[in-house]
């Protein structure tokens, strides 16, 4: 037994980011991110940093219960072994039968604790396939001149794929995404409508702008997450690929999806589903030869980092989202990745996510 690999401590608290500007989609406004940040602390003094960014909405978990959750699961936690980090993880998920977006911060948490203990990036633990992955960006609701004003500043900062939130009208909805074509010629378009259509009315946009020879590279969650039959109307009528957000939670939800062949695409979220969860969907997408997208919720560096490490390290992500780091204001912390406009690369990072930061 090597007693500095022990867990000594694992703590919650509350921490706030300034938006550059209110960020609006189907199912709300958001003015700022109330986080919550997870530390791991080992017998050696190493420190994990974790954060869960809570959408009650899509998982479940305020700031509160996350904070709720990370003490409830402290006796669990404290005094294992770091190296035995699956079966530690296990332990504490197994204690929770939802409250899996509460976990995914103690994941993250654990992960970077681990691999900074050891010596090995967490992009290097999941495989190291690439060492850097390039986001999108997301454009908010808004009028069809905000939208194509906000796609020509995107792609003047040179990200080259926009994603633009829809789910107002079908006729609101098409105008607003032919200004972002006009603004952004070049640009590969992606949508997301945060369940806001029914399943007639997204076929509807995907043909109109079809018409208006817009290609559009995904259609993400044009439904009711429980609207499985939906999903499926609208991926073999809307001749676009179609992929599932808040339908998949858990591994299981990515099963259902499978089987009633209701998604071209699942779209990853560590927030949604922690880091054991995410490789899980990976791995039942991937078997059933669907495409891999993966995104965030309002998280800032701290808990993105995780992200962007797994993406790099399994590589397998045609569709990458993790753009909640432009649309909060910086703050001081240093490493997890390195930023080169709209690519993220992981390359200097030794340990764990490389997340250090001073509170
Ligand atoms: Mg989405």
């Amino acid at each position: 037994m090597n007693s500095k690999a022990l867990i000594a401590d694992i703590t919650a608290e509350p921490i706030d980011f300034a938006l550059k500007e209110p960020f609006i989609i189907s199912t709300g406004r958001k003015d700022a991110a109330n986080n919550v940040l997870v530390k791991v602390t080992l017998e050696d003094g190493t420190t994990g940093f974790g954060e869960v960014a809570p959408s009650a909405y899509t998982t479940g978990d305020s700031r509160d219960t996350t904070i709720a959750v990370v003490k409830y699961l402290r006796p669990i936690l404290v005094g294992r072994d770091i190296r035995s980090w699956r079966s530690v993880l296990g332990d504490s998920r197994r204690a929770l039968r939802f409250q899996v977006g509460a976990h995914s911060g103690v994941e993250i948490a654990v992960l970077d604790a681990f691999g900074k203990f050891a010596g090995i990036s967490l992009c290097d633990l999941f495989g190291g396939v690439k060492r850097s992955v390039e986001t999108d960006f997301t454009l908010s609701l808004g009028t069809p001149e905000e939208t194509g004003a906000a796609a020509a500043k995107a792609a003047g900062e040179g990200f080259r794929k926009i994603k633009v939130k829809v789910g107002m009208t079908v006729d609101v909805d098409t105008a607003r995404v032919i200004a972002v074509r006009n603004a952004a010629p070049r640009c590969e378009i992606s949508l997301d409508a945060n369940q806001g259509f029914t399943p007639k009315e997204a076929v509807e946009l995907a043909r109109r702008l079809e018409k208006a020879g817009i290609e559009i590279s995904l259609l993400e969650q044009p439904v009711r997450r429980d609207d499985f039959a939906g999903m499926r109307f609208v991926r073999e009528r809307a001749g676009v690929p179609v992929a599932a957000d808040e339908t998949v939670i858990t591994a299981e939800d990515a099963i259902r999806v499978v089987r009633e062949g209701a998604a071209d695409v699942i779209n990853i979220k560590v927030a949604k589903s922690g880091l054991l969860g995410a490789l899980d969907i990976a791995s039942i997408a991937r078997s059933a030869n669907l495409g891999l997208m993966i995104g965030c919720m309002m998280e800032s560096k701290i808990g993105l980092a995780a992200s962007v490490h797994l993406a790099c390290g399994l590589g397998c992500f045609t569709h990458c989202d993790l753009d909640s780091v432009y649309l909060l204001k910086p703050f001081d912390c240093e490493g997890g990745f390195t930023l080169d406009g709209p690519v993220f690369s992981v390359d200097d990072i030794t340990g764990g996510t490389g997340i250090k930061y001073a509170g």
